[in-house]
């Protein structure tokens, strides 16, 4: 893999992509560096005694944008997390909620942590002590700053910030929407765990959807035959590339995690390499049905019809980009491209599907999360009787009509209300097949726009500069 101290930083990465687009809409420099810039970035360092010791542990929380509010982007705990990145993925939230029209502003949090190393319990206190910090310090309540699982944090480390945010602020009867992606037992929506995932194969099937786009990209046919290689089975790649291989019949020919890759032409068993990766200390080394290639980053370079980067920023750089062989590259992760690789692939043709994109759909169903805490009821919990009935009403009247009886299999279906995970899945399949279409237009009617990441950036610069003009900058 490429030397990451020569590769450009993240935010360099981000900004310069930004820089593109903002060229194609002649932003005036003032608002340009407006929209550019990081409002507001928290560092803290907090002790906390582990096993007698104490220990010093140092997070950050960046606010990027609040033209809207909350400001929302996830918290990851990861031992190589800094400042620099936490910006960045600030930014790409910021652009994100924008080009999939969900009206927040954008944040990021990092912990400087290997949660690996510390047992549930010291987790648990590190995470409510970093929460605590983050509320004295104004970055996390329902109203101003929502964090959201990332790397390396999950369901069980947002119940605990939630928790933590309710005992100091037990007046504030909004206080399960200062988190989302909480489990479902403790305020959460169903449908958030595989949001993103979800998210991504959405994208995509929006894409395929679209013949013309997929000829250009110099593919054919229908999802069902491709060839994909995905890079990191987490919460991400592993609920992306499930849905693709049960519900699209794709081919997951390679499966690229931290410690090596597998591959099999015939296709990998995604349930059951996730399976063999939880019991065996998240490793793939020694699954049964794969080659095995120690130096997992090489894979990246095999030929595929789709390559989905899913695991971390900076994955395709100069460094490599002139070795990728895939027709199709969908960003799950974030920044996985850098700028100066960005432009390689371009040179050759390869199509992108960028990551303000692509992941948006962890953000979108946070949205909903969210609305449902402020509403204090869960999705369809009104209507969903209401439709049963309706729908039973006519499909007798159509049985009475016609004299016959509707199949079972339509009978269950007509006669059925939607739940949430219904609702939530709906909501988050307009809104993916919404912004595609969006970006397509800016693409189509702009010929300076020669690539989908520099559409999905004027599309959000455009709305973002638009709220500055309209609201005025004080
Ligand atoms: P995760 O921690 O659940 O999974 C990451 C996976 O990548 C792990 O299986 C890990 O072993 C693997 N990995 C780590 N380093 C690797 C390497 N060098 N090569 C190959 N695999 C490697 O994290 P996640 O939540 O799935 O997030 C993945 C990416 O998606 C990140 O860029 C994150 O910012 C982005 N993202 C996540 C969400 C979300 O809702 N979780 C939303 C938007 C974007």
């Amino acid at each position: 893999m490429a030397n990451k101290t020569r590769i450009p930083s993240f935010t360099s990465n981000v900004n310069r992509m930004v820089k593109r687009a903002m060229k194609v809409l002649k932003i005036e420099p003032g608002i340009a560096q407006a929209i550019m810039s990081c409002n507001s970035i928290l560092q803290v360092k907090f002790p906390v005694d582990i096993k007698g010791k104490v220990e010093v542990f140092t997070g950050w929380r960046a606010t990027h944008s609040t033209h809207r509010l909350p400001a929302k982007g996830g918290i990851r705990y990861a031992p190589i997390v800094n400042q620099d990145e936490v910006e960045a993925l600030a930014a790409l939230m910021t652009y994100k909620c924008a080009i999939v029209n969900v009206p927040f502003g954008g944040s990021k949090g990092g912990l400087q942590i290997n949660p690996c190393d510390y047992t549930r319990d010291e987790v648990e206190l590190i995470t409510r002590r970093f929460a605590r910090e983050l509320v004295r310090e104004g970055f996390l309540s329902p109203a101003t700053n929502v964090p959201a699982p990332d790397l390396g944090t999950g369901e069980r480390e947002m119940a605990w910030i939630a928790d933590t945010y309710k005992h100091l602020h037990p007046e504030d009867i909004n206080y399960s929407a200062c988190v989302t992606g909480k489990p479902v037992h403790h305020g959460g929506i169903s449908g958030r765990k595989e949001a993103t995932g979800r998210g991504v194969v959405y994208a995509i099937r929006e894409f395929f959807r679209n013949t013309e786009d997929v000829k250009t990209a110099g593919l054919n046919g229908g999802l069902g035959d491709k060839r994909i290689i995905i890079q990191g089975l987490g919460n991400v790649g592993y609920n992306a590339a499930k849905l693709l291989q049960e519900e699209d019949c794709a081919r997951i020919i390679s499966i690229i995690e931290k410690d090596g890759a597998l591959v099999n032409e015939k296709g990998l068993h995604v349930e059951s390499v996730k399976q063999y990766m939880n019991e065996h200390q998240q490793t793939v080394k020694g699954y049964p049905d794969a080659r095995y290639i120690d130096n997992g980053d090489t894979v990246l370079e095999h030929e595929c019809d789709i390559l989905i980067p899913a695991a971390l920023e900076r994955q395709i750089t100069s460094e490599n980009a002139d070795n990728i062989k895939t027709r199709l590259i969908v960003e799950a992760a974030n920044g996985p491209v850098t700028f100066n690789a960005d432009e390689i692939l371009q040179q050759k043709n390869i199509t992108i599907l960028p990551d303000a994109f692509v992941n948006a759909g962890g953000v979108t169903v946070s949205y909903f999360e969210w609305i449902r805490n402020l509403a204090h009821i869960r999705f369809g919990r009104m209507e969903r009787r209401y439709e049963e009935l309706r729908g039973k009403i006519e499909l007798s009247a159509m049985e009475n009509l016609t004299g016959k009886a509707v199949p079972d299999l339509f009978y269950a279906e007509l006669a059925r209300g939607a739940d949430e995970l219904d609702l939530v899945r709906s909501g988050l399949d307009d809104t993916m097949r919404v912004a595609y279409q969006e970006l397509k237009e800016t693409f189509l009617s702009n010929n300076k726009v020669t690539d989908l990441r520099t559409a999905a950036y004027v599309v959000a610069i455009d709305k973002i500069s638009r709220s500055y003009y309209d609201i005025g900058v004080f």
